[in-house]
């Protein structure tokens, strides 16, 4: 047995508040990294301020992360921590701002020039981390991976360190009540992904499938109650919370087993054609389960009675009721994306390996061809 897990997970109502005193573990000086609007008006901004007022801790602000944070965005994050003297970084939002604070927190104290940055070499220095999710899909705050729009390789690359895992996540479910029904939706198809791919990785172990068994359940029950016919205020805050638990378990589990082909593949769909981290994997899963199944009948089939289906069909319609209707692609783009997509690190990490033909297919029957 070998599993790795060195972030403290508290969750609870107001854990951030309830928590402040915690914080006086990281240093004098904090730099809150977030997006632009949605931590403001979640509650979540407000609750860290309060926390770091009551401790007598001061702060600044890096409010400037974009979805799909890019390489520039995090080294002018680093430059503001430096300027600033910031002694740890707290992130506030969904993977993006998490994913940034990350990355800040390696570039505040490390020189990397860009071009290495997603070579898998650093120091040992690093911010110690607080992550806050607002969205409950990525589980950033339980992994080591800082995820990066990567213009010079025209996809999505990965930070992967040990040295990012945070010190503290903190997860309170009231924070999503704002979340709208898509995002919803997409986030909690990104953390159902994290858990099936978990399964399909070759760094698959006893320990991780038992976390992805317990978070696919957790996030099976909740599926009934999300549809893009439905308002998003018609979620409970227990169907929240057990979306934000069975996402940070889905965390751990690719923090132990990485993702695989569905992500790598994921990434194109959001680099070139903006469609959303999670809805971009839940398209290509149907498909992508499909292949495996040639291969590997018992495990689809064990994965599929988990979530309490017979056939990958009941898992396409499930999906489809979801994610609506597919955006469309060319051949152009097919042969584009499988190109990308067959040099990333993540595919051979999956229990059988897509040959890029096989790619192509499973992007094709993926979404609609124009
Ligand atoms: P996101 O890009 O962080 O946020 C999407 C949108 O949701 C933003 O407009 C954001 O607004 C808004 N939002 C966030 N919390 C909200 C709330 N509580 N109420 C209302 N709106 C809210 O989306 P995400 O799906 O959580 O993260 C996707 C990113 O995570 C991708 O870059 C993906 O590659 C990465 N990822 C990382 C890991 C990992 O292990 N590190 C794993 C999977 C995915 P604001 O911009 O105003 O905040
Ligand atoms: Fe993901």
């Amino acid at each position: 047995m070998n599993f790795f897990m060195p972030t403290k997970v508290i969750m609870m109502e107001d854990c951030v508040l309830k928590n402040s005193a915690l914080l006086k573990n990281y240093g004098q000086r904090a730099l809150i990294v977030t997006g632009a609007k949605s931590a403001k008006s979640n509650g979540s901004l407000e609750d860290m301020i309060q926390a770091l007022i009551v401790q007598d801790i001061k702060y600044d602000i890096f409010d400037k992360v974009m979805a799909n944070p890019s390489v520039n965005c995090v080294y002018e994050g680093a430059d503001f921590a430096r300027e600033r003297k910031s002694d740890f970084v707290i992130g506030i939002g969904g993977g993006s701002p998490m994913d940034a604070a990350k990355a800040i927190a390696i570039l505040a104290v490390q020189e990397i020039k860009e071009e290495e940055l997603f070579l898998g070499s650093y120091g040992n220095q690093v911010l110690p981390l607080v992550l806050i999710p607002t969205t409950a899909g990525t589980g950033s705050e339980v992994t080591q991976y800082s995820i990066l729009t990567n213009v010079q390789s025209q996809t999505k690359t990965s930070i992967s360190t040990p040295l990012i895992f945070p010190k503290l996540a903190l997860l309170d479910a009231k924070y999503m009540k704002t979340l709208s029904m898509e995002i919803t939706i997409n986030t909690a198809v990104d953390a159902l992904s994290h858990a099936i791919e978990g399964m399909l990785s070759i760094r698959a172990s006893d320990m991780s499938n038992n976390l992805a068994i317990y978070s696919l359940k957790k996030l099976v029950y909740c599926l009934r109650f999300l549809s893009p016919d439905y308002s998003s205020s018609s979620l409970t805050i227990d169907i929240r919370e057990k979306l934000l638990y069975g996402s940070m378990l889905a965390g751990m589990v690719i923090a132990h087993t990485g993702t695989t082909a569905v992500h790598a593949m994921g990434y194109s769909l959001t680099y070139f054609k903006n469609i959303d981290h999670g809805r971009a994997n839940g398209l290509l899963l149907p498909s992508f389960l499909r292949f495996i199944m040639k291969s590997d009948q018992e495990l689809i089939k064990k994965i599929l009675s988990i979530m309490g289906l017979e056939t990958i069909d009941e898992f396409e319609t499930l999906f489809l009721r979801l994610l609506g209707e597919r955006e469309g692609i060319t051949e152009k783009d097919l042969e584009r994306f499988a190109g990308i997509a067959i040099n990333s690190k993540s595919l051979t990490n999956t229990k059988v390996v897509p040959t890029k033909e096989e790619l192509i297919q499973i992007f094709s029957r993926s979404l609609q061809i124009n």
